[in-house]
């Protein structure tokens, strides 16, 4: 076995191969970019080397740097984790020629299985079942046509280099492809340096199954059953669970014996997944085979009791499979949510800031110790979180925003879905825009809870998913106002003695505004031991039980109400009854003399790139007609009108780089 590894990544990942490693007692070797100097990942290995600047692109992409790290700190191999560097076969090539391990597939099987179009040559060959599509060499656009009106419409494009979700788009009409075909090979040669697409049928209602694999370097190879990633948005994974719900044990065995040709026909060693799209009669198609370990391996690892790292690691170092076919159990459900710095209400754009506040629910802490698939009763734990990021810590523009994975066990679906609402209404986080409450709501809806999956499920609830704003009900109101005035008297039950707040003059009575999506005053009226609480007209005694640091205790009327408020600036944050409610408080003396910004300009959602511009200076435009598309985080985000009216003046020129809430160009209402 080693006794050095380098870790070629960083955040959650990183973390949890340190873990692993740290168990089998093999020391691990960190590299970390400019913007990540005081990262986790940094934290929990055991030594950590600077390779460059925070774009990835000069650092956790620089193979030839990280070699050379590994070598100088006397590693014997590296784990690329899963992005980066992680499927790039040049790069376990040059891994090989240097002397080191790359933990992964053989550099052939990644070459095979990098292009989605090749793998699908591969894969007609070896008798696995394709969507029907185009995935030729040729790239002429009437060639691409003529395929795509063939296999009718909706048609899927796909970057054939693509992966996470990126690259794609769904066209429905003959019309529209010439549009979407230019756009996807954009976001094609600036995610992925490649701008080959391939054409599939475009499925209606399917299921996203796939099927972990695992193989050694002396011919075995098996599968780790199934795991079920319907739930997405934007073709991106959001809850992934194990087993697949209503999954017969035939149609189990069919899958992971077709994952296990797809294997076998690559010459595959080491962890791989192979993704399947199902339609509701069960029929399923071969999409790709990620050659890596996948985000959402934790639930598998859950619901098998293994340790996928250290199942990488033995493979890697030319041991044979721990486990045979025959031996690998089920035991239970897994479910996995994936906690991003994102904002679902406005089309899931990332959010950008920093983590003040982050409390967990009790949950084994993977990166700390904890145990994959079980603790040493043989039980899974309950609740596992899976985090690169503490409290404090920055979640920046550079990489992906994702915050934890939330993972928990239960010994049948329901338990776990029961486990899952509860660790959600648990998680709290001040400091950016999450979506949590968003992942509640799906948790608990009819469409999940039920188990009607597929890969629509999001888009369709999008009603229930996406509720109206309703007011924020009292009783978030009055923890807030305690929170905010509760302190001043406790231990001082004469408000005399009081000088913050309470004062002479008749002074009992102060009115606190907050807002969210509404205005609300709060009127509260100081009384011996208690308030006088009065919103929109009705009043309510109000007391303030017990105050411990943030979490406070009341008694509004005739109940009592328990929550936590954090405060970050003029936001309050109140966590009552499992939801996080935000109210802005608007102090009186505080913004004297600020002036609104000036209306009429269209401003950056976030710090990015510019990469088209559609209209130009003094063109009439419609609402909603694109105007800029910017990429930021990988992604394309289109920028639209916000009514009808005219661009007045564009602000900046493609390839320019834009900060976050800059104009990008004049624009006036019609
Ligand atoms: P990526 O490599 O970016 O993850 P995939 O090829 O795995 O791309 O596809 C991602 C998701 O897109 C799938 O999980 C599924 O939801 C959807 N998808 C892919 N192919 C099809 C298809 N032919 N019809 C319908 N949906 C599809």
């Amino acid at each position: 076995m080693f006794t050095k590894i380098l870790i070629a990544n960083r955040g959650e990942i990183a973390c949890r191969v340190a873990a692993t490693a740290r168990r089998m007692g093999i020391r691990t070797v960190a590299v970390y970019s400019e913007a990540d100097a005081g990262a986790k990942h940094v934290a929990v290995c055991d030594e950590a080397v600077l390779i460059g600047p925070a774009a990835a692109k000069e650092s956790y992409l620089k193979g030839d740097v990280i070699i050379a790290v590994a070598l100088a700190a006397g590693a014997q191999a590296i784990h690329p984790g899963y992005g980066f560097l992680s499927e790039n076969a040049d790069f376990a090539d040059a891994c090989a020629a240097a002397g080191l391990v790359f933990i992964g597939p053989p550099a052939s099987s990644m070459r095979a299985m990098g292009s989605k179009s090749a793998a699908k040559t591969l894969m007609e060959k070896a008798n696995v079942p394709l969507v029907p599509g185009y995935h030729g060499e040729s790239q002429d656009p009437d060639l691409l046509q003529r395929e795509a009106d063939r296999i009718g419409y909706p048609v899927l494009l796909k970057a054939s280099a693509g992966g996470g979700g990126k690259g794609m788009r769904v066209v429905d009409r003959s019309e529209d492809l010439a549009a979407a075909l230019a756009s996807c090979k954009r976001e094609a040669i600036s995610s992925f340096g490649d701008d080959k697409v391939l054409l599939e049928k475009y499925l209606q209602r399917p299921r996203h199954i796939e099927i972990q694999v695992f193989a050694d370097t002396q011919g075995n190879c098996v599968y780790l059953h199934e795991r079920d990633c319907s739930v997405q948005r934007r073709h991106q994974k959001v809850l992934e669970e194990a087993p697949a719900p209503n999954m017969p044990p035939e149609r189990r065995a069919a899958m992971g014996e077709a994952a296990v040709a797809a294997a076998k026909a690559v010459g595959y060693v080491g962890a791989g997944t192979v993704e399947f799209i199902a339609n509701q009669d069960g029929s399923f198609y071969f999409m790709e085979m990620n050659t890596r370990l996948q985000v959402e391996h934790p639930v598998t690892e859950m619901i098998t009791g293994t340790d996928l790292v250290e199942w990488q690691l033995r493979v890697a170092a030319g041991q044979p499979l721990p486990l045979r076919q025959d031996q690998l159990t089920m035991h239970g459900h897994a479910i996995e949510a994936r906690i991003y710095a994102e904002n679902p209400e406005k089309g899931f754009l990332p959010s950008i800031g920093t983590l003040r506040h982050m409390d967990t629910p009790d949950a084994v802490h993977f990166e700390l110790g904890g145990m994959a698939g079980s603790t040493a009763g043989g039980v899974p734990a309950s609740v596992r979180i899976d985090s690169g990021v503490r409290e404090g810590d920055a979640i920046s523009p550079f990489y992906d925003p994702m915050i934890a994975k939330l993972i928990v066990w239960g010994a049948d679906r329901t338990q776990a879905l029961a486990r899952m609402g509860q660790a959600l209404a648990e998680f709290q986080i001040v400091g950016l825009a999450t979506n949590i409450a968003f992942l509640k709501r799906l948790v608990e809806g009819q469409a999940f809870s039920s188990a009607d999956l597929d890969t629509g499920l999001i888009e369709r609830n999008g009603d229930t998913l996406f509720p109206p704003v309703t007011p924020t009900p009292v009783g978030a109101l009055a923890l807030a106002a305690m929170a905010l005035v509760g302190g001043e008297h406790t231990g001082a039950s004469d408000p005399w003695a009081n000088a913050s707040g309470w004062r002479l003059n008749g002074n009992y009575q102060r009115t606190l505004a907050f807002s969210d999506e509404h205005a609300y005053d709060v009127a509260l009226t100081y009384r011996a031991g208690g308030w006088r609480m009065e919103v929109d007209g009705v009043a309510s005694d109000l007391t303030l039980a017990a105050r411990d640091g943030a979490t406070l205790s009341i008694r509004l009327g005739a109940s009592a109400m328990h929550g936590t408020v954090r405060r970050d600036g003029d936001l309050f944050h109140v966590f009552t009854g499992g939801r996080h409610y935000t109210l802005t408080y608007h102090d009186p003396m505080a913004h004297a003399g600020e002036v609104e910004a000036v209306g009429g300009r269209l401003t950056a959602p976030m710090p990015g790139k510019v990469v088209a511009i559609l209209a130009q200076a003094g063109q009439d435009v419609r609402k909603g007609e694109p105007l800029v598309i910017m990429e930021a985080m990988k992604m394309e985000h289109t920028i639209g009108a916000p009514s009808d009216g005219v661009v007045e003046e564009l602000l900046y020129a493609v390839g320019d780089q834009v900060a976050d809430g800059a104009p990008l160009l004049a624009f006036k209402a019609a």
